[in-house]
């Protein structure tokens, strides 16, 4: 089973993905998570990311779906993903479709994660108190500024994959605003 999780930033993804790992089996791909992966590696593509995520824009559609491609064939992916932070681009949204259509693995559900922006930005300043006093390092991206810019980029780019899956009768909202269990029950619940 295929499942991809799209929502503005901070609206609980990767919270969720973890969750339905345990219980579904799946492997969590967070593209995010595998880009600060090349970071911390200092790889050549680690390095030219940086600079994009720092600045809250998206790295190249061709290095993410390239990414993605390889990252699928691996054994932890034969019991399915969890697609967290991709597709974040319609171009995304059609390679996914191809690549996994010539996999015979569709995507079972498309979850939207429906958030209030402003409430965001407050989890934002929460998470990065809670950072700061557990003396970890915060991530170059999380700060209100850039967050905000983020948040626009959803908006802008990602959002409009939305009426892309709703013509396919893939699309299910969940209230991202609610707990973390009751989204989680949401979730389970449609799912079926
Ligand atoms: P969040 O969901 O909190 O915004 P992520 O960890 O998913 O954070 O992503 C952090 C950054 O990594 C994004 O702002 C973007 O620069 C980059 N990124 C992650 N996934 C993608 C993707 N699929 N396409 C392009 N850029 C991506």
């Amino acid at each position: 089973m295929n499942l991809i999780l799209i929502g503005p930033p901070g609206a609980g993804k990767g919270t969720q993905a973890k969750i339905l790992e345990e219980i579904y089996g799946l492997k969590q791909l967070s593209t995010g998570d595998m880009l600060r992966a090349e970071i911390a590696d200092g790889t050549d593509l680690g390095k030219k990311a940086k600079a994009i995520m720092d600045a809250g824009n998206l790295v190249s559609d061709d290095i993410m779906v390239g990414m993605i491609e390889s990252r699928i064939e691996q054994a932890d992916c034969a019991k399915g993903v969890i697609f967290d932070g991709f597709p974040r681009t319609v171009e995304q949204a059609k390679a996914l479709d191809t690549m996994l259509g010539k996999k015979g693995k569709p995507v079972k559900a498309v979850i939207e994660f429906v958030a209030d922006e402003e409430t965001l930005v407050d989890r934002l300043k929460s998470r990065i108190a809670q950072t700061i006093a557990a003396g970890q390092e915060v991530r170059g991206d999380d700060n209100e500024e850039t967050f905000r810019k983020r948040l626009g980029v959803y908006r802008a780019q990602t959002a409009p994959i939305l009426p892309y899956y709703e013509g396919t009768g893939l699309l299910h909202k969940v209230d991202g605003m609610a707990s973390v269990e009751d989204v989680s029950k949401e979730i389970k619940a449609l799912l079926g």
